[in-house]
């Protein structure tokens, strides 16, 4: 049996994700920070025959990751599978010049800094799997050499003080975990889903044909690598993408 989290699994990308999984015959853990919207997602997902579960989890606070770290050990005892999903756009946090610093936090807090601490509580459980594998949803816009090539995103997006320095980080830490984690086995990637009709795009007034589902392959894929898997990059539906 393999079990897998995927964080921010109530909705959008995250549960698509979970349900993709859940397809492949994969236990699906899917965490919540509200855990009555992360049961009824749970709930959709069995009714189509998959086996999910869900857990209380906010990022950004420490004892609700401990506590759903503690859970799962309780109930299955290890962990195959860390989906790094939960994520904020922080639209609001403007360009540098004129950053919100409280949002600029709060996107850092989300999108970085709870990434390490969702790991760090699970590695003991993904250290008790035979394959482990951890995707962390970073996005095209966190690529440095995308920004620097003036005909592509430095030309076209708006300057942003929090949504694309997070996900430059979290692609930097992305690598560092593969470096760290590559002797154990475990493979560490990051995923670009593409831009998708989510929650997080409409809030932007983005209007997008490209679903939830559509994002969730590369995540998948990446989820479920064979032995001899990359790890320490990133990746659309392409393949390798530049940092
Ligand atoms: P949604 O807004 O639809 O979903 C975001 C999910 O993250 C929700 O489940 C939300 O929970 C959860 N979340 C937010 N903050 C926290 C927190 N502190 N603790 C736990 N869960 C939290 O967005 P998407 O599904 O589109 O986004 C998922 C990921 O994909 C993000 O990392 C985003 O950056 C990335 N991405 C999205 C793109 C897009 O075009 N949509 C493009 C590129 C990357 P709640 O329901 O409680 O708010």
């Amino acid at each position: 049996m393999t079990i897998a989290l995927i964080t921010g699994g109530n909705k959008g990308l995250g549960k698509a994700v979970a349900e993709q999984l859940g397809q492949q015959k994969i236990t699906v853990i899917l965490g919540s920070r509200d855990a009555r919207r992360g049961e009824e997602a749970a709930a959709d997902l069995r009714t189509n025959g998959l086996d999910a579960h869900t857990v209380a989890l906010d990022v950004t606070d420490e004892s609700t990751v401990q506590r759903a770290a503690e859970h799962i050990d309780q109930t299955f005892g290890v962990l195959d599978v860390l989906i790094n999903n939960a994520g904020i756009s922080g639209f609001r946090a403007g360009p540098p010049s004129q950053a919100d610093m409280k949002t600029v936090r709060e996107v850092f807090d989300t999108n970085f800094l709870g990434v390490i601490t969702v790991t760090n509580a699970m590695l003991p459980l993904l250290r008790r799997s035979e394959a482990a594998r951890i995707v962390n949803v970073s996005s095209r816009v966190g690529s440095l050499t995308r920004h620097a090539d003036l005909t592509d995103y430095f030309a076209r997006s708006p300057a942003s003080s929090a949504y694309a320095p997070s996900k430059t980080a979290l692609n930097m830490l992305t690598l560092q975990y593969a470096k760290e984690l590559f002797s154990e086995g475990i493979l560490v990637n990051a995923a670009n889903p593409g831009a998708i009709a989510t929650d997080f795009a409409s809030a932007m007034g983005l209007k997008l044909d490209r679903t939830a589902a559509d994002g969730a392959r590369v995540i998948v894929k990446l989820a479920t690598l064979g032995r001899d898997g990359s790890t320490g990059a990133v990746w659309d539906d392409d393949g390798r993408v530049p940092w």
